[in-house]
């Protein structure tokens, strides 16, 4: 990965941020199929300075996820385009339709980040689901500056907060 320099905002250090954050990392593993990295980090990058958001397709086991494809879906949050994003519905219903049968599911969502760190915020613990992977793409002057990926402890009713996975390649 390029070595550039992630801007911490102020808020990524506040409490509010902090407090999303379980402080031990997942024992899980989130494998991407090669080509699978490469293309989601290619949307992060196409979409700067906007947050671009979509869907993970793969499997999942006991020992974690595997990232078989990556689906862009338009981020409908137009008013905060650089820093919300929200999964447009039909589009996850044409991904979700397209893989009956397939024994593939829909496994997580990512986002990217721009101008900040690959951490998440209030805001997506608040949307995240529990079982599903959340890839964050740190996106700085237009290069992929870092990618994290991150899961639910528990339920988010239940004071679930995100873990750090660990991420291949
Ligand atoms: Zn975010």
């Amino acid at each position: 990965m390029k070595d550039i320099v992630v801007p911490v905002p102020e808020r990524f250090l506040s409490d509010a941020y902090l407090n999303v954050l379980e402080s031990s990392p997942s024992q899980l593993l989130c494998d991407f199929d090669d080509e699978a990295m490469v293309q989601m980090k290619a949307m992060a990058v196409t979409g700067y300075p906007d947050e671009i958001c979509g869907l993970l397709v793969g499997t999942s086991s006991a020992l974690g996820w595997h990232v078989q494809s990556v689906h862009q879906v338009t981020n409908i949050n137009e008013e905060r385009a650089a820093d919300r994003f929200q999964l447009d519905p039909a589009g996850y219903q044409a991904v979700d339709k397209s893989l009956r049968g397939s024994g593939q599911e829909i496994i997580g969502v990512f986002h990217s980040h721009p101008d900040c760190p690959a951490q998440p915020s209030p805001t997506d613990l608040q949307s995240a689901w529990e079982g599903f992977i959340y890839p964050i793409i740190s996106v700085c002057q237009g290069q992929v500056a870092e990618v994290n990926g991150w899961v639910l402890s528990n339920d988010v009713a239940e004071g679930g907060r995100f873990q750090a996975l660990r991420l291949q390649p």
